[in-house]
C-alpha cells in the first residue's frame, strides 16, 4: 500500500476518532473521550458541600489531597490535624482553612465539638491508622483511611465494630478504584472484551530512600505493619482483586530481602505472589521495595491482552489493548482520582449509601496479605 496514502486515509479517519500512532504497520485505534467519559455535574454550592478535616499533613497529604480539594464537587477542606502547628497554619493560610480549625494528636478528639467538620481523613503512618480512625469515629465523625487500612486484621475489625457502633461511615482510599483508566480495564475485563480471562499480572516497585522523611517510618514495622507488599504490592493485590471481581482461593508466595541491606532489618524488600480464582483466572503479582519505578498491570485473556502501565500512578496512564488484528488505545480522559474519590465519600455520606471501598474491603487485604506472608514463610499453597 502506498504509505503516503495509507498516512492520509489513517489522518483523515481521524476526525472520527480514528487515528495512527508510531509504526506505519500496526494502526493504534483511538476510541472517542465519550466511550468512558463520566456524567458531568455542576459543583454544590460551598454550604452544602461535606466539611473534611485532614489527619497528618505528610508528603502525600500535602502534595496530592489537599490541592485536590479544588476539584471536588461536593467536599470541601476546613480542618487539619497535625503535630507542627506552624505547618498547619501555613498550609491553612494557603488553602483558605480558617486557623481556629488547627487541632494537634492531643485535642484531636475535642473534634467532636466542631460541626463544621463532617469527615476525618486518616492520611499517617499505617501504625496509627486504627487509633486515629477509632478516635474519629468515636468524636461522631464519618472516617476515610488510607491503605494499608491497619497493620492487623484485628485492628480492621476494630475500625469496622466502632464504625457500626457510631453509625458512622467507614471507606478506605483505595483510589485506584474510583480512577477512569483503571475504570476503563475493570470494564473491559469484566465484560468478556477480552475474552475469557486467564492470567493478570501487576507489578509495583521503587526504591526505598532512607534519607527521605517519608521513608522512614516505612523501614519501622510497627509503624508501617509489613514492608513493600503492605505499602505498594496492595496494589498488585487490588488489580488482582478488582480486575477479576473475584476472591482468591489459593495463595502461594516468595520473599526475598538483601542480606545485610539496613533498609530490610524489619521489613521485607521482594516478593512475589500467585493467586487462584474460582473462576479460573490466576494472577502472578509483585512489589518491591529494591528496583526502579514500576505500578502496572495486564490482563491476559483468551482474544486479547490489556495493559495499563502505568496503572496506579497520580496522573499519566496508558491504556492499550493488543489483539490479533492490532492495538487499541482508548482514549479515556484523566480525572483527579483523588477529588473523585473523596466526593464518592461524601455522596455516599448525603445519600447514605456504603461506599464502593468501605471497611471490609481493607481488611480482606490486610487478611490476604497476612496469608502471603504464612504462605512465604511455610514454603506451601495456602486455601483461602
Ligand atoms: P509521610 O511520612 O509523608 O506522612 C506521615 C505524616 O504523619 C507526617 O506528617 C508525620 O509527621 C505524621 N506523623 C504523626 N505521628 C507520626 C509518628 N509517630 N511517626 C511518623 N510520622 C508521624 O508519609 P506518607 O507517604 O504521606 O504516607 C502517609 C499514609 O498515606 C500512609 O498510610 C501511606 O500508606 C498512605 N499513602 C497513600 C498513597 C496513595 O496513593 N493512596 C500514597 C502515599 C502514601
Amino acid at each position: 500500500m502506498n504509505r503516503e496514502l495509507s498516512r492520509r486515509t489513517l489522518l483523515h479517519k481521524a476526525g472520527l476518532g480514528l487515528i495512527a500512532v508510531g509504526a506505519t504497520s500496526i494502526s493504534t485505534i483511538i476510541k472517542p473521550a465519550s466511550t468512558f467519559a463520566q456524567a458531568k455535574e455542576p459543583p454544590m454550592p460551598p454550604t452544602k458541600r461535606l466539611g473534611w478535616a485532614i489527619v497528618g499533613l505528610g508528603k502525600f497529604a500535602t502534595e496530592q489531597i489537599i490541592p485536590s480539594f479544588a476539584e471536588c464537587k461536593s467536599s470541601k477542606l476546613v480542618a487539619f490535624v497535625s503535630g507542627d502547628k506552624a505547618k498547619a497554619e501555613k498550609y491553612a493560610l494557603s488553602y483558605g482553612v480558617n486557623p481556629k480549625n488547627i487541632y494537634n494528636y492531643q485535642n484531636y478528639d475535642s473534634i467532636r465539638n466542631n460541626p463544621e467538620i463532617d469527615v476525618i481523613y486518616i492520611i499517617l503512618p499505617n501504625g496509627l491508622h486504627a487509633e486515629y480512625t477509632i478516635r474519629g469515629l468515636q468524636a461522631g465523625k464519618h472516617l476515610m483511611c488510607e491503605k494499608p487500612m491497619a497493620n492487623t486484621v484485628q485492628e480492621c475489625q476494630a475500625m469496622i465494630d466502632a464504625a457500626k457502633k457510631a453509625t458512622r461511615k467507614l471507606m478506605i482510599a483505595y483510589r485506584a478504584q474510583y480512577e477512569p483508566f483503571n475504570l476503563a480495564a475493570i470494564k473491559y475485563a469484566r465484560s468478556g472484551q477480552l475474552g475469557k480471562l486467564k492470567l493478570v499480572t501487576s507489578d509495583h516497585g521503587r526504591n526505598l530512600d532512607p534519607k527521605d522523611p517519608a521513608d522512614r517510618w516505612r523501614m519501622n514495622k510497627k509503624l508501617a505493619g509489613g514492608g513493600s507488599l503492605y505499602d505498594i504490592g496492595i496494589y498488585s493485590l487490588q488489580a488482582a482483586r478488582y480486575i477479576t471481581g473475584e476472591e482468591p482461593i489459593e495463595i502461594n508466595a516468595m520473599i526475598y530481602s538483601t542480606p545485610g541491606d539496613a533498609r530490610f532489618r524489619e521489613v521485607e524488600e521482594n516478593v512475589n505472589f500467585g493467586l487462584r480464582f474460582p473462576g479460573g483466572t490466576l494472577a502472578n503479582c509483585s512489589c518491591s521495595y529494591g528496583h526502579s519505578d514500576v505500578k502496572r498491570f495486564q490482563v491476559f485473556g483468551s482474544d486479547a491482552t490489556l495493559e495499563l502501565d502505568p496503572a496506579t500512578d497520580y496522573y499519566r496512564h496508558r491504556l492499550i489493548i493488543k489483539r490479533k488484528s492490532g492495538m487499541e488505545e482508548p482514549q479515556i480522559q484523566e480525572q483527579n482520582q483523588f477529588a473523585l474519590e473523596i466526593d464518592h465519600f461524601s455522596q455516599s455520606i448525603m445519600e447514605n449509601k456504603q461506599p464502593k471501598t468501605p471497611g471490609e474491603e481493607g481488611l480482606q487485604d490486610v487478611r490476604l496479605m497476612n496469608l502471603i506472608y504464612e504462605a512465604a514463610r511455610t514454603g506451601s499453597t495456602i486455601k483461602v
